[in-house]
């Protein structure tokens, strides 16, 4: 008898977390890697937050907490969301988890039965049709191609709907393309909604506060408040505040939907680390000049990469609007051939090919559910990014 269950074969490892080892496993060989393989802020988290945390050891906060979490946090994220997003929640509407990625395995773990459908505008974060699939759902993936600027339509949400299908999975700003849907296409979408009264939304707002359009960041509820009682929002502290290893996220939304999600996040976890949540009150709550200085920072990355890019004959990349990531198209390149003879026949040859001999590590579009593309993370030092991109354009040239 095998002891890994069924369920495990069905479930891809991801692709991001694949490449990352795959850097780090050559570096402690010796070779000089530049991963451009994860989404994490190459920051230090501020020092303000690291000394909240360390009071909070030094006061005895090292216990286990409520699974929903601690109330200064929940009521530091209502007020947040209150604040910058116009959005009222009771404290018991929100719950706070290791991870975003851990508040939306709770939503689906809570929410699906077995066969249940979840609609996957593609290209997506690797998890999504994953976490769908570990909680007995059926990921649905719509590809949306680069000339609908990587978004779902409202045409595209109508014909995916049936009577099976529980949630809409929105991503905005996008990870791995940093699209961000406009107060528009976002009402185009309310309005299909409407017409189908079973489908419930979950939003991923992680990226919420790294965009760097006019288009300001919204919410679907901000445009289309009728689906509160339907809408799961999900946020957190990882990627705006530098805090990707302190594992705290959380989740607003009907209050019947978060009591089912804190018994899931009980069961598994007890509660998120007690620590890690004192140090998001102080992230929530105190000084946000880090946001802002970061932002700043990441722009100055994203002309960096997308100039660069577009230089490099073989590569296509549009402007990403938010989050760090370009996604950059590599169609020309399939086909050719390496010096050695070998045929470059997807993104995934393209992106070992220049993990191999340009000792930089990105992740393939299939991964994200869209070839032949690969996703750049520009969260790394300017330096960083100035020799990844002279090493991918030398390699590129050499292909023939
Ligand atoms: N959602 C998206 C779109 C992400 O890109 C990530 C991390 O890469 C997460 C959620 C998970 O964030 P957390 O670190 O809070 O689990």
């Amino acid at each position: 008898m095998n002891i890994i269950a069924d369920r495990i074969g069905r479930i891809a490892p991801a692709e991001t977390m694949a490449m990352a080892a795959r850097a780090a496993e050559l570096r402690r060989a010796g070779r000089n890697v530049i991963s451009l393989s994860q989404g994490e802020p190459d920051f230090p988290t501020p020092e303000n937050i690291q000394e909240a945390a360390i009071r909070a050891m030094r006061s005895g906060k090292t216990r286990y907490t409520e699974a929903a979490g601690i109330p200064e946090l929940r009521e530091a994220i209502a007020a947040k969301l209150a604040n910058d997003n116009g959005l009222i929640y009771p404290v018991a509407g929100i719950s706070v988890s290791s991870g975003a990625k851990q508040a939306i395995f709770a939503a689906f773990f809570a929410s699906l039965n077995v066969g249940d459908e979840v609609i996957v505008p593609t290209p997506c974060w690797v998890s999504y049709p994953e976490i769908v699939k570990m909680s007995g759902g059926t990921p649905v993936c719509v590809p949306c191609p680069e000339t609908a600027g990587f978004k779902l339509t409202a045409a595209q949400l109508e014909a995916a709907i049936t009577p099976r299908t529980k949630w809409l999975m929105l991503n905005s700003p996008s990870n791995p393309t940093g699209a961000v849907y406009s107060r528009d296409e976002l009402v185009s979408l309310a309005e299909v909604l409407r017409r189908h009264p079973h489908v419930w939304v979950l939003s991923d707002d992680i990226y919420e506060k790294l965009i760097y359009i006019d288009t300001p960041f919204n919410n679907i509820l901000n445009v289309a408040p009728d689906l509160y009682e339907r809408t799961l929002l999900i946020n957190g502290v990882s990627k705006v505040y530098a805090m990707t290893g302190w594992r705290i996220g959380y989740a607003a939304g009907p209050t019947q939907l978060i009591k089912a999600m804190n018994l899931v996040q009980g069961q598994i976890v007890t509660s998120a680390t007690s620590i890690a949540q004192y140090a998001s009150v102080e992230a929530l709550t105190g000084s946000q000049v880090f946001v802002e200085t970061s932002l700043r920072a990441f722009n100055q990355r994203r002309k960096q990469v997308v100039e660069a890019l577009r230089r490099i004959p073989g590569l296509q990349c549009r402007e990403p609007e938010g989050a760090f990531y370009a996604f950059v198209g590599c169609q020309e390149l399939i086909g050719r051939r390496t010096l050695s003879g070998e045929r470059i026949e997807s993104d995934q040859d393209f992106v070992r090919y220049l993990l191999d001999n340009a000792n930089v590590a990105v992740v393939s579009g299939t991964g994200f559910l869209l070839s032949p593309y690969f996703r750049l993370s520009y969260a790394a030092s300017v330096e960083q990014l100035e020799e990844a991109l002279q090493r991918i354009e030398a390699a590129c040239a050499k292909l023939l």
